[in-house]
């Protein structure tokens, strides 16, 4: 039985460039030896060199040689690119690139804060710690005239977001670079660059009520921010959510979505929005936060230690991994490599749900916030401009729903299961509505004038 070396090509016999590869590759034809190249499926022996004088082999090597060539330019590219990115961040330290509310001094050796522009970032994110959506945010300060700090179009909610998302504010400094026109983080973010303006306690605030946001329904808001129950009113049928009809200040309902825009659930209930609200706040300022039984946070710790710890481990042996792929580069190494770039990836995902559950449940809003923002709202003497009642109903709001509230409104015994996580028992109250449904009543009006006119 003749040897047959089976080989992926003719350059994977030793990993070298395939004309070095050639020698050696004779020398086993020589030898006897049966070489198969898997790439472009050839079979090489000493009679089939015979037969055609080695065209078949130049030709194999000439495809060989291409892809070589190929492949060094990619990953000399990508060396080179890296490079690149690592000298930037080091020439632009300490040039005039800095956030729009900082100057270089004049000797260049330190950034100045420009008051009133930090004190317009801290506003930005006190609001978000509230609860105020980045729209909101630029609509209030466009209203009150507040000039942007670039160009003269005002605030943009891309601009707060970019704001709020970048951690310049606590004066960490991330550089970029361009990639394609797009502008991508390059080598780790350089703590302590810039002048801190925004406290880190109120920084992780921000973030907690974004994400808070970003998993429950958000949206725009009515200037003075009506619907206060927005993210804890669920139809208790169906499960969705409930939606506010408003028709002036004495006629304000809450009813369920789904219902009302003919998708699957037949609950027609009118809620009165006003008795929901005050029965709402009513409960919320019984509740005792001293009573409560908190799961909370050390379960996310633990989990969070767990997969941290996976990480390390998984990135470890991914390292072992391609170093030996280096040497020896067999199907099961390439499997295996493959197969721990995966699981470090998707570790890498849990990692970061998982802290950012922990931001939510260390600093995100709580009871204590929101009984805070029921008693500002109720106090006598608070003012009632706009712009503070829609401030004080949006912290409202936020709190309530990261307090872990849920007001399920059940259709037939017309009233309203509120609960609060680390509570046992639920709050029952009822909010009827007087009237029907204010379309169908008007409908019905008007069938009546038809029948009398
Ligand atoms: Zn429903």
């Amino acid at each position: 039985m003749p040897h047959v070396l089976i080989c992926e090509s003719l350059d994977r016999l030793n990993r070298q460039a395939p004309l070095d590869a050639l020698a050696p590759f004779i020398g086993l034809i020589n030898a006897g030896i049966t070489l198969v190249t898997l790439t472009d499926r050839q079979r090489f022996t000493r009679e089939s060199m015979g037969e055609d004088g080695g065209l078949r082999l130049l030709g194999s090597l000439i495809v060989m040689l291409r892809a070589h060539e190929e492949s060094a330019t990619k990953s000399k590219r990508v060396r080179a690119a890296w490079e690149r990115k690592r000298r930037e961040a080091d020439v632009r330290k300490l040039t005039k690139t800095c956030p729009a509310w900082l100057r270089l001094a004049p000797d260049r050796s330190r950034f100045e804060i420009m008051e009133e522009r930090a004190d317009i970032v801290r506003l930005i994110f006190a609001e978000t710690a509230s609860g105020i959506g980045k729209g909101s945010i630029a609509a209030r300060l466009n209203e009150a005239g507040v000039p942007g700090f670039r160009g003269k179009n005002g605030w943009h909610a891309s601009y707060i977001q970019k704001l709020l998302s970048s951690d310049a504010a606590l004066g960490i400094y991330q550089p970029h670079t361009l990639e394609k026109g797009r502008r991508v983080p390059a080598g780790p973010p350089v703590p302590c660059y810039f002048p801190p303006i925004v406290d880190e306690g109120v920084a992780l605030k921000a973030r907690a009520a974004i994400i808070s946001r970003r998993q429950g329904a958000a949206g725009r808001k009515g200037a003075d921010f009506r619907n206060i129950l927005t993210g804890i009113a669920q139809c208790a049928a169906c499960g969705g959510s409930m939606t506010y009809i408003g028709k002036g200040d004495a006629e304000r309902y809450l009813a369920c979505s789904s219902a009302r825009r003919r998708r699957g659930c037949s609950s027609r209930a009118l809620f009165n929005f006003n008795e929901a609200e005050r029965q709402f706040l009513d409960a919320a300022m019984q509740m005792d936060p001293t009573a409560r039984r908190t799961p909370g946070a050390n379960g996310t710790r633990d989990e969070l230690h767990r997969v941290q710890r996976d990480v390390a481990r998984l990135s470890g042996r991914l390292t072992r991994l391609l170093a030996a792929f280096e040497s020896d580069s067999t199907d099961e190494i390439v499997a295996s490599v493959s197969d721990t770039r995966d699981r470090l990836r998707l570790a890498r995902l849990a990692e970061g749900r998982l802290m950012d559950a922990l931001v939510v449940e260390e600093y995100g809003a709580g009871l204590p916030d929101l009984l805070a923002a029921i008693s500002e709202l109720r106090c006598p003497e608070y003012p009632t401009s706009g712009s503070s009642r829609f401030l004080v109903r949006a912290r409202i709001a936020h709190a309530a729903k990261a307090a872990g509230f849920t007001a399920a409104f059940h259709e037939h015994e017309r009233r309203v299961e509120l609960r609060c996580i680390g509570y046992e028992d639920a709050v029952w109250f009822s909010c009827l509505a007087k009237r029907d449904d204010p379309k169908r009543d008007l409908l019905g009006r008007f069938a009546k004038q038809m029948q009398n006119g």
